[in-house]
């Protein structure tokens, strides 16, 4: 039935043959669902331009007429059909306002506390519909004035359906089921990371779990590239074939430098290298986000300070004043205050070896003797004590001695626990094969032909 309309326009309209032609190619490269959508609302504008001037149609279109003529019957929207033979409902929504409990929004809608208080002896509405949050929606469904039905939408899969049963009202949960579809990505880099990532495909949020994940091995603010690569094969979730939201990356390869990192991800949710290490380190390698900062491919940066290239005892991070400064690793904030040349800053003592210090901010968010975690927020990036233009001054300490932080060699992982180990080296091998044979098939498709 779907290839109907287009035979018909395609037969017809000679002079047009291209364009039928093409969009038949086209319509056949969509999903499924798209198709389907196509078709019926094809149909559906061929119908309706059929039925009130089915003769004039028929003047100019020799054979086609009786086909579709008859098509309708053959048309099933059961949905539809189904709810207009039910009575209907005068449905209102009604958005939750800031302050506003079941009560309050009831009262709003003219319902009786007997209704409230019936409602909300139900198992799942008592529970669920108690901690409604302000921007949240509730349909009411009146019938003659009595509340009929009401409908929830507790999150993305769920909704929470309460209808009138007799004096009652009983109630049931509808579930979407989520559909995990595989994709993968990979580029080598030629501009940035960013780019290249969009241009491979991936959405923003994918991207920072990319450079998140590979963040403890890698400085994706300076360190990156021309000629870095990676590939990714990574979930999406679909709800009725719609796309629903990002899904876990299941194994992603960096290669920076030439040095090629890979993770995996385990039935735990975390990642570990190929040998079974966590991929989480005690340090971050960057305490500014990548995506922050300006320029990823100026290895010779002037500095901010004196204006030449040299080496100094820190690394310099330039970014917006306001962006995020994260503690590179768990410890204990040992400094936090105000002078002259480092302007607001803040050093941490990780363990008895490890100290880091971060200076120039615009605002601190710790104090002295507070305990924080990795990536926590200690301050904003700025341009205080003695500085040219805003950045992020940044120390690593190894017992006292600078050290470059994007080199130095950092205090082992922790290894995945033995008893897991060799269900993670099955998963693994299989998943690091399907990334290969993936690129593998990507570089084929590449490749000048052969023959
Ligand atoms: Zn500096």
């Amino acid at each position: 039935m779907s290839r109907k309309p287009n035979r018909f326009k395609a037969r017809n309209d000679a002079s047009q043959t291209a364009l039928p032609a093409r969009l038949w190619q086209l319509f056949h490269t969509l999903p499924g669902l798209h198709r389907a959508l196509i078709t019926a609302v094809t149909f559906l504008v061929l119908v309706t331009l059929m039925l009130p001037s089915g003769q004039s149609l028929a003047a100019r279109h020799s054979d086609p007429i009786p086909t579709l003529i008859r098509h309708p019957l053959e048309l099933t929207l059961p949905a539809q059909v189904a709810q207009a033979s039910e009575p209907q409902l005068d449905w209102q929504r009604f958005e939750v306002q800031s302050g506003d409990s079941l009560a309050r929004l009831f009262d709003r809608a003219g319902l009786s506390p007997q209704t409230l208080y019936t409602i909300s002896k139900l198992p799942e509405a008592g529970k669920t519909l108690t901690r409604i949050m302000p921007g949240q929606m509730i349909e009411l469904g009146f019938s003659n004035g009595e509340l009929a039905e009401l409908r929830y939408q507790m999150d993305s899969q769920r909704t929470l359906l309460v209808n009138a049963d007799g004096d009652g009202y009983e109630e049931q949960v509808l579930e979407k089921t989520v559909e995990k579809r595989q994709f993968f990505a990979s580029a080598e880099i030629t501009s940035n990371f960013w780019n290249a990532a969009v241009d491979a495909g991936l959405s923003a949020n994918q991207i920072m779990r990319l450079a998140e994940l590979f963040g403890w091995d890698v400085d994706f603010a300076l360190d990156i590239r021309a000629g870095d690569h990676f590939a990714v094969l990574y979930e999406e979730d679909y709800i009725d074939g719609q796309f629903a939201g990002d899904g876990d990356i299941l194994v992603a390869e960096f290669t920076n430098q030439g040095d090629t990192f890979k993770a995996v991800r385990y039935t735990d949710g975390n990642y570990y290298d190929e040998r079974g290490n966590a991929m989480r380190k005690a340090f971050l390698r960057a305490p500014v986000q990548f995506n922050y900062v300006s320029s990823n491919f100026n290895p010779r940066r002037l500095h901010p300070v004196t204006g030449k290239v040299r080496p100094h005892r820190g690394t310099d991070y330039v970014a917006p004043v306001g962006t995020p400064i994260m503690a590179a690793g768990d410890g204990t904030v040992i400094a936090s205050a105000y002078n002259n040349l480092n302007g607001h800053y803040v050093f941490i003592q990780h363990s008895n070896t490890y100290v880091t210090k971060y200076l120039h901010l615009s605002k601190r968010l710790v104090r002295k003797g507070q305990r924080v975690r990795q990536g926590q927020s200690i301050g904003k990036l700025g341009g205080t004590g003695r500085v040219t233009g805003a950045h992020l001054h940044y120390e690593f300490l190894v017992n006292g001695v600078h050290r470059n932080p994007r080199t130095v060699k950092l205090p082992e992982s922790h290894p995945i626990a033995k008893s897991e180990r060799a269900a993670f080296e099955t998963l693994a091998s299989e998943r690091l094969a399907q990334l290969a044979h993936r690129q593998s098939i990507l570089l084929a498709m590449d490749a000048p032909s052969a023959e």
